[in-house]
């Protein structure tokens, strides 16, 4: 990918791209290491690369079903969302309910399943590949704008 010719998309003004550890907002306590970042040196907007985001997501969602801990309510949330699911469901999947579903992401109750139930969600995320909901349809490079407000772009090819 040629990044070089970057523009803001806030201001116009050339984009200068350096490689950062960087948090990656899908699965917090995660940092993303070495990635490209592209700041505007006139406004401050950012954009965050992030290539091969789909191995990535699967990479994580796969270390998250072996952990041989609980998992926590972002972990719970993150793989979710991953396989696009619906609370009802995840529910299902996992033999419990979507209301306990959504204390786990909440981190209002501990997961009361064993960390062999989320195992079985291993066929899943080895299996095809997730279903695609409308927010998920073109996550290859992020944007923050100054505003906070995400939105999500196609990378350009070189
Ligand atoms: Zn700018």
């Amino acid at each position: 990918m040629t990044t070089q010719h970057n523009i803001c998309l806030n201001c116009g003004h050339k984009l200068v791209t350096k490689r950062e550890n960087h948090p990656y907002r899908s699965l917090p306590g995660t940092v993303l290491v070495g990635v490209p970042v592209h700041r505007c040196p006139n406004c401050g907007e950012s954009e965050v690369e992030i290539p091969m985001i789909d191995d990535l997501n699967r990479t994580l969602a796969g270390g998250l079903i072996v952990k041989t801990s609980r998992l926590i309510g972002v972990e719970i949330r993150f793989l979710r969302g991953w396989l696009d699911y619906s609370s009802a469901e995840f529910a299902r999947l996992l033999g419990s309910s979507p209301v306990t579903v959504s204390r786990w992401e909440h981190d209002a109750q501990l997961a009361g399943v064993s960390i062999e139930s989320f195992k079985t969600l291993g066929p899943a995320l080895a299996g095809a590949k997730p279903r695609r909901g409308k927010r998920n349809r073109l996550p290859v490079l992020a944007v923050r704008p100054l505003t906070r407000r995400w939105e999500r772009t196609a990378l350009k090819a070189a």
